[in-house]
């Protein structure tokens, strides 16, 4: 039996373009729930498109699908997180926002949690929900959470929210980074950058970034990028002949697109290497047709893949690179800016604008 305990406020996307901040009423969890405080509540560009009504959704929502908190109430079978770990309140944790259904054939066959055909993302606001532009969220039963540990800031966690995880499953899907490769990545924001730390961490090479912003190139050459071409100063053709520069005359091993627009597809397909992968992340919400020659895929003997969300065991091991990598690598600095639940709006102009590191919602 469920009663109310608490009173939050939670960021309200009603419909297109119509964010509202709600006073909501916050149940104590159902045994197989866990109730947390909201510590950061990630800005994703998704959350751009969704709040543009780019996707119907079937109702109101509480917007935010990337977050940290402190643990407020376990319910009363809830003992460990989902690596084994025990959890207490007041223990911080960061959850996938997805609850696969465990039950249906990508679920069961292939194990693929990320296809899953009848996840749950954001229930109705009447209900818990973990929305994270929020006081609180209740993490339902099979919505993995894991708990952060007591070293690793809070910060160097959310600061790369589903990007990083996102890229893992990416990085997954298409086989890797190989030691010595030669990697481009298109955009810096946090999908990007992330791809970036791991092209490092895996031991490529070359790592060239390339954006239009100098903070963000700044950070790509902080998390690793070996060279970084400004899209304000240079032409397509000028990026191509400086990745063919820097790379034996060969172009990219793999080229990871993080850009979101999908102008970039066919940049990013012609500094691909024979033999070599372009994966696919930001172009999640950017819809559009591009032209391009199917027999340089074929000639080239090019791999194109394309990957959408992310697995709880991405979201693990997102937490853990943060917790070995925080002291080397500037997580925490990535975030550039901090918005209160109603700044909202603020916040996702923000992120469209291209020009921040990472935002986050500060709730308290
Ligand atoms: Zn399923
Ligand atoms: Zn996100």
């Amino acid at each position: 039996m469920t009663s109310i305990v608490r009173k939050g406020r939670a960021v309200v996307l009603e419909g297109p373009n119509a964010l509202k901040l709600h006073d909501l009423s916050v149940s104590r969890p159902e045994p197989d729930a866990v109730l947390a405080r909201v510590e950061f509540g990630g800005v994703c560009g998704s959350d751009v498109h969704m709040t543009r009504g780019e996707f119907p959704l079937p109702h109101a929502i509480v917007l935010g699908h990337e977050g940290v908190g402190v643990i407020e109430e376990l319910g009363s079978n809830v003992v460990a997180d989902y690596a084994g770990v025990p959890v207490s309140p007041g223990d911080r944790i960061y959850w996938c926002p997805i609850a696969p259904c465990h039950h249906c054939w990508y679920c069961t066959v292939e194990k693929d949690f990320s296809s899953c055909t009848n996840a749950t993302w954001f229930g109705p606001i009447e209900k818990p929900t973990w929305g994270s532009y929020a006081d609180y969220v209740t993490l339902p039963s099979d919505a993995a959470f894991f708990r952060i540990p007591d070293d690793t800031p809070s910060e160097a966690v959310i600061a790369f929210g589903c990007a990083l995880p996102a890229v893992l499953q990416g990085l997954e899907r298409a086989g890797g980074v190989k030691p010595l490769q030669s990697v481009v990545v298109q955009g810096c924001g946090p999908i990007g950058l992330s791809a970036i730390l791991i092209a490092r961490l895996s031991g490529a090479q070359s790592i060239i970034a390339i954006d239009g912003s100098g903070l963000r190139l700044d950070f790509a050459r902080r998390f690793g990028a070996t060279a970084t071409l400004d899209i304000s100063q240079t032409t397509p053709q000028e990026r191509r002949q400086a990745v063919r520069e820097l790379t034996a005359n060969r172009g990219a091993d793999m080229v990871i697109e993080g850009t979101g627009h999908h102008t970039a597809f066919g940049e990013g397909l012609g500094l691909c290497a024979r033999n070599g992968t372009y994966l696919l992340i930001g172009l999640w919400a950017s819809q559009g047709e591009q032209p391009f020659d199917p027999s340089f895929v074929v000639q080239n003997n090019l791999r194109i893949v394309g990957t959408q969300y992310a697995q709880a065991h991405h979201y693990h091991d997102a937490m853990r690179i943060a917790a070995l990598h925080h002291a080397t690598f500037p997580f925490a600095e990535l975030i550039t800016h901090r918005c209160m639940l109603d700044e909202a709006q603020h916040a996702l102009d923000l992120v469209s604008s291209g020009a921040a590191g990472k935002v986050v919602m500060c709730p308290c």
